[in-house]
């Protein structure tokens, strides 16, 4: 089986780093996620990656607390900063070349977002880390993958999680709980399943992006994603009868 993606965005979450943690980031599971995007990129793939801030800051928190909600947006955005620079440090003491782009300024730690040169730091090798999300408040993590997929013509969108892809029940509650292969777009909108939100799929679909999902816990499974291994669900991808 040879490579199945050759332009990958990867989109971790916050939690993904916090490992058995309550809150904030357990470096082995950077570390572990950095050796992982090593191995796949020394094999040629370009990946770029979108990180979350829930194990932070979630904007929503902060607004349930009496915050106004978009300044608690920015604090969630500021979060994800935080993140993609932990990421990029333990990628580059992996050997990975990396640059972080920011959705707000910060220049003094990172490029800004410039669409044209973090495609140009893809072909040159290097693992694009955007931060900030979108830069806009009332939008998640989640839509920042799905749109910096469509801007950089990634080929796939792997949402690594906690479980092993799409059930149709709660695994966790129920025994009998089937595992969907494959999902079309339209399925996940209507029946409301947990992928992405409403935003990031509706996004996906109109630039048809597949979204790949699997459980980022089991080692190697970054490597197996790339190389299309059913380790997961897929959500689009193939023609769809709407
Ligand atoms: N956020 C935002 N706009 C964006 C992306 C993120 O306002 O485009 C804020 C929002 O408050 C969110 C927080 O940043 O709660 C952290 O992102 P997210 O919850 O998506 O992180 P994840 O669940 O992936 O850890």
């Amino acid at each position: 089986m040879g490579i199945a993606y050759r332009r990958v965005l990867l989109k971790l979450s916050g939690e993904a780093l916090m490992g058995d943690l309550n809150y904030g980031i357990d470096p082995a599971v950077v570390q572990a996620i950095a050796q992982e995007v090593s191995a796949v990129t020394a094999s040629g793939v370009q990946m770029a990656i979108v990180v979350g801030g829930g194990n932070i800051f979630r904007g929503v928190k902060g607004a349930a607390a009496g915050m106004d909600r978009a300044t608690a947006d920015y604090i969630g955005m500021i979060a994800t900063v935080m993140n993609a620079m932990t990421l990029q440090d333990s990628l580059e003491q992996a050997g990975v070349p990396t640059r972080v782009q920011t959705a707000i300024a910060m220049q003094e730690v990172a490029e800004p977002y410039i669409r044209r040169r973090a495609i140009r730091h893809l072909e040159k090798g290097r693992v694009v880390i955007f931060g900030a999300g979108s830069g806009n408040p009332f939008f998640t993590t989640d839509t920042t993958a799905a749109l910096r997929a469509a801007e950089i013509s990634a080929d796939v969108l792997f949402k690594a999680t906690k479980v092993d892809g799409v059930y149709d029940s709660d695994p966790k509650l129920n025994p009998t709980a089937k595992r969907y292969q494959t999902l079309t777009y339209s399925h996940v909108l209507t029946q409301d399943l947990k992928v992405m939100d409403g935003t990031a799929i509706a996004l996906c679909k109109d630039n048809n992006i597949p979204i790949m999902v699997f459980d980022l816990s089991v080692r190697g499974n970054i490597h197996r994603a790339v190389m299309g291994e059913p380790i997961g669900t897929v959500v689009g991808g193939f023609c769809e009868v709407s």
